[in-house]
């Protein structure tokens, strides 16, 4: 077998596969042989990158439980069982605690931490089945440190990791591996709403806004997606069934 087709024939799924982070992952696992399905809410950027990776599209909104279970069996249905599943779907808010409102805590929360137990929960048959089960988790530099004016991320994303380290150990004797990427801030639509946010409130151009965000990286310029997906693309190789647990960082330096 050639080196570029390690995962031939096996299935990944992506959630919030359409754009910036999922879609790089997509790119990368297709290169390598597997057939994707591409989770989202938009059919508009999903139809795109499905293009791209001759993907299957499940247009679904992951905070609704029935809503995961209809489009992972739709996703089972066009590519066999889900033996890869990268769980990117997030979204970002800011505000200074004080007036960090409920509303904004709830959304946060049920994107990025109780739909990543729904999705995990939905694939969990078909990834103890397969010889080289894998599960991915797109979590952040704000799952190891605190943000300011953004606590309701920051805490979604330590769960994140909190989820990821218990599942590789309760299944550590199985052939599931369970691992996460901490990007910093990557060069994505999240970022670009960001810097709309920041410049905003601040008052700020558009270009000092996006200095000032790319200046919390330490290397001074935001991470490239690509990087990203090649990251997952590794975790998810038979190859790597040893590594189990990890927390990979990719941010320029930041946490070091
Ligand atoms: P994007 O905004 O491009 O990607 C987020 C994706 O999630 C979109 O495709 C969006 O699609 C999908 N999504 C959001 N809410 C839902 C929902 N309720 N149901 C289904 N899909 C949903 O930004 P990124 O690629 O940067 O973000 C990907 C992940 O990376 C996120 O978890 C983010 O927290 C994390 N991350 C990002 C960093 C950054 O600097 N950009 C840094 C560290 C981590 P749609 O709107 O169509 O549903």
């Amino acid at each position: 077998m050639s080196t570029n087709n390690w995962l031939e024939g096996r299935h990944a799924l992506v959630t919030g596969g359409g754009t910036g982070i999922g879609a790089s992952a997509a790119t990368h696992l297709h290169s390598a042989g597997a057939k994707v399905s591409l989770l989202g809410r938009r059919l508009g950027p999903l139809e795109r990158t499905a293009a791209i990776v001759s993907g299957s599209v499940h247009q679904c909104d992951v905070t609704d439980r029935a809503a995961i279970e209809q489009a992972f069996a739709a996703a089972r249905a066009a590519n066999g069982p889900i033996e890869m599943l990268i769980v990117n779907a997030g979204i970002a808010e800011s505000a200074p605690f004080a007036k960090m409102t409920r509303d904004s805590w709830d959304r946060i929360i049920a994107v990025n931490l109780t739909a990543a137990f729904e999705s995990v929960q939905a694939a969990l048959p078909d990834l103890l089945a397969s010889e080289n089960g894998r599960l991915v988790f797109v979590a952040s530099v704000a799952s190891l440190r605190g943000v300011p004016y953004a606590a309701h991320y920051a805490a979604s994303k330590h769960g994140l990791l909190g989820l990821m380290r218990s599942l590789a150990a309760e299944y550590a004797k199985t052939k599931l591996t369970v691992n996460a990427v901490c990007p910093g801030y990557v060069d994505t639509p999240m970022t670009d709403q960001s810097v709309a946010r920041v410049s905003q409130i601040t008052g700020r151009s558009e270009e000092q806004a996006r200095g000032a965000i790319t200046n919390m990286n330490a290397s001074g310029r935001l991470v490239d997606p690509d990087g990203i997906g090649t990251m997952i693309l590794t975790l998810c190789l038979p190859k790597s069934r040893d590594i189990n647990g990890a927390a990979v960082t990719i941010d320029g330096g930041t946490s070091a």
